[in-house]
């Protein structure tokens, strides 16, 4: 395996105890990295630094590969999120987040397989609000045809590379006639001119959700714009598990940040209680993406995956799942798999 040099930001919260455990789990998988450590969020305020340091910025710009915990977003007023920053600027424009049932964790579904395709850097997230006159404010939906044209590219493309049946637009381009409009034409555009051999659906995102609640296992891909892709996400990790148990990707031209779904959980942090697989899970779907340069971080990949899933199907698993092990007490249990 050739040693790859990757950014490390631990983040705030559960950040870096997840980071910890997940680093433990790597280093018995002799995972050949050289983590570049980096802070972010309230970690970098902490040290006299801008929330996001130039030098973080530079070291992702210079490694482009970067697995990530999560920084705290203030609620209401303070710094803009670091995580959206960081997206924004990077255009890392598509987030995927794989949901699958796990065979060790029982939940009122089963045989869910979707992936969650978000476009992570318009819409809402575009972050232009302002007051127009006392006691009234407003909040700008920016819709590029560019950005809805290059997420599904990206998102049919993806399709086919994993060989996945069909893609389902969530929308709300009944009432957002323009920007919804303007995500729904392009998607039906790229896949009516270069992919109609992908099966392509259309739901409004009401009934979509309730579609969802009703039987996820009916959908394969979903494709949806900033904010509604946010929201799904954490509906759909309710399907296996929680937040604990989703990992994600974002995928720009050149480089990509490894982050699991969930926030930084300030309600459990430092009590060596959060469940570590949603990083572990990113760091597998990092695995992966170094794989096309080293298929020996493929490898180390399936590994780490067959533990994990080995340590559920034992009942190896952390309380939010219903089990009894501690941050640290999981890691283990996976390294043991190995
Ligand atoms: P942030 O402000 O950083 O988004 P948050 O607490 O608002 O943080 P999340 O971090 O996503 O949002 O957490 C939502 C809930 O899910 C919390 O109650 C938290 O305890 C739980 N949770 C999130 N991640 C995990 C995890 N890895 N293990 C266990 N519980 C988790």
């Amino acid at each position: 395996m050739m040693v790859r040099k990757a950014v490390l930001i631990p983040g705030d919260g559960i950040g870096p105890e997840v980071t910890d455990a997940v680093l433990s789990v790597l280093d018995a998988a002799a995972v050949e990295i050289e983590w570049v450590r980096r802070d972010a969020g309230i970690a970098a305020l902490a040290t006299g630094n801008d929330v996001l340091p130039e030098d973080t910025i530079e070291a992702i710009e210079h490694y482009q590969v970067a697995l990530k915990g999560p920084c705290t977003t203030p609620v209401g007023d303070g710094f803009s999120s670091v995580n959206v920053q960081l997206r924004k600027r990077f255009n890392l424009y598509a987030a995927v987040r794989p949901v699958r049932s796990l065979a060790g964790v029982k939940t009122r579904y089963e045989n869910v397989d979707l992936i969650i395709i978000r476009e992570n850097t318009e819409g809402l997230y575009s972050g232009v609000e302002n007051e127009v006159v006392p006691g009234v404010v407003m909040s700008m939906k920016v819709a590029t045809e560019n950005g809805c044209l290059r997420i599904a590219h990206w998102a049919f493309r993806f399709a086919t590379q994993r060989q996945r049946r069909r893609i389902t637009v969530f929308h709300k381009a009944n009432i957002m006639k323009m920007t919804d409009g303007l995500f729904l034409r392009s998607s039906e555009q790229v896949h009516r001119k270069e992919y109609p051999n992908i099966d392509y659906e259309t739901v409004i995102i009401d009934a979509g959700c309730m579609r969802l609640v009703q039987d996820p296992s009916q959908f394969d891909i979903l494709l949806l714009e900033n904010l509604y892709g946010d929201v799904v996400s954490d509906l759909c990790a309710g399907f296996v598990g929680g937040l604990g148990v989703i990992p994600g990707a974002n995928y720009g031209e050149n480089e990509a940040i490894f982050e699991a779904v969930h926030g930084s959980a300030p309600d459990i942090a430092g009590k060596n209680v959060a469940n570590p697989l949603a990083l572990l899970m990113s760091a597998v779907m990092m695995l992966n993406y170094l794989a096309n340069d080293d298929p020996a971080y493929g490898s180390a990949a399936e590994r780490i995956r067959r533990a994990y899933d080995q340590a559920l199907l034992d009942g190896q698993k952390t309380r939010d799942l219903g089990g009894t092990l501690n941050t640290d007490e999981f890691a283990r249990a996976v390294i043991d798999r190995l």
